[in-house]
């Protein structure tokens, strides 16, 4: 039998986090968790609490001991700890700014220090707002005004994407760059403006669906259980070190056309309420327009494409969220069938 394999997960009680445990898990990987329950929650790993071969430690990464014990315990790192949220950005720039910049630098030090693997969460909030379409790895970014709360999220990751390609050169550390596009599904919270989540519960609740803007502005959502799937494998491949790798869907849709989905699959009778974007965000923000990822990196790498379809995962995060809701569950037909897997 091939030696278990140690994972140490930050974030690891987060919306992408907590699958990523599971998945690892349900591999026979052992997993060490360190999240400080800012954004996570331990119900996420509810599922898995018991299991043998996870720990859980809350903290912060600002806990340097503790990271450096955990980073040398394990074979391979994955730092998903971050702020998150376009609206949270906007509206607590400081703080995103620090946990994603000096929390990422010490993870990246640790796995420098004990040379082991590490994959990192970037965003597609990286790409800004260029016209081109779909995003490949390789293309320029093109960030707005720093005056605009928006781009220092994208600025904090492209350094974090810097300093991981930096230690490559300078240190040789396995860094993978994970540039993750709109991933949705069972456990996201609605609470920092996530655009499903928040859709669902407002359908649910009978309440009208805020469409920012004119809802043109198009999105790719990749279920977070495909995505999950993408970087336990890119953990295992030696040749993806040192990449910067696109991780989405390709499917594209508007956010219309999301909300009109969102009411067909919910058979709710709730209205759709178009919000202009300073009053949803700030004055003079600005919204990327289209955001499709071009997805043949990591088809070549691993084999990757997402297995669930839109519908699919809009059912689960219906499920979800009308427990979370204690909705009474519908009947398992037409509309209401219950999500596929
Ligand atoms: N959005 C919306 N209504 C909401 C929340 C978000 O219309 O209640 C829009 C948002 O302006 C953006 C898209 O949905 O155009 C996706 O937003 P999200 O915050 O989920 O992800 P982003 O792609 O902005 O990182």
């Amino acid at each position: 039998m091939s030696k278990q394999q140690r994972y140490f997960v930050t974030g690891g009680a987060g919306f992408i986090g907590s699958h990523l445990v599971e998945n690892l898990l349900a591999r026979g990987a052992a997993v060490a968790v360190l999240d400080d329950l800012s954004s996570g929650r331990l119900e996420n790993l509810a599922g898995v609490a018991d299991h043998p071969s996870l720990q859980i430690h809350v903290g912060g990464l600002d806990d340097e001991e503790r990271l450096d014990a955990l980073t040398g315990a394990a074979d391979t790192v994955v730092h998903l700890a971050a702020a998150v949220g376009v609206e949270r950005v906007v509206r607590e720039p400081l703080r995103t700014m620090e946990s994603n910049l000096f929390g990422f630098e010490r993870v990246l030090d640790a796995a420098a220090r004990h040379s082991r693997r590490v994959l990192v969460a970037s965003s597609s909030e990286v790409y800004g707002k260029g016209g081109k379409s779909p995003f490949s790895e390789d293309d320029d970014v093109v960030l707005g005004a720093t005056t605009k709360g928006r781009w220092s999220y994208a600025a904090t990751k492209m350094v974090g994407e810097f300093l991981t390609l930096a230690h490559r050169r300078q240190s040789g550390l396995e860094g993978v760059v994970c540039r993750f596009f709109n991933t949705i599904g069972p456990r996201q919270s609605d609470q920092y403006g996530m655009v499903a989540p928040r859709f669902v519960r407002q359908a649910l609740a009978g309440k009208p669906l805020t469409v920012y803007g004119d809802g043109s502005q198009s999105r790719c959502f990749c279920d977070v259980r495909d995505v999950v799937e993408a970087v336990a494998l890119l953990a295992e491949t030696p040749e993806a070190a040192g990449l910067v790798v696109n991780v989405g869907s390709d499917r594209e849709i508007s956010i219309l056309e999301l909300a009109e989905m969102v009411l067909r699959l919910t058979g709710s009778g709730s209205t759709i309420e178009r919000v202009p974007y300073e009053d949803a965000y700030e004055p003079g923000f600005e919204d990327i327009v289209r955001r499709v990822p071009d997805t043949a990196r990591i088809r070549n790498l691993i084999g990757w494409q997402p297995r669930r379809t839109l519908e699919q995962t809009l059912q689960a995060i219906i499920a979800d969220e009308r427990r979370k809701m204690k909705l009474p569950s519908p009947a398992r037909e037409g509309a209401w069938a219950a999500a596929g897997d």
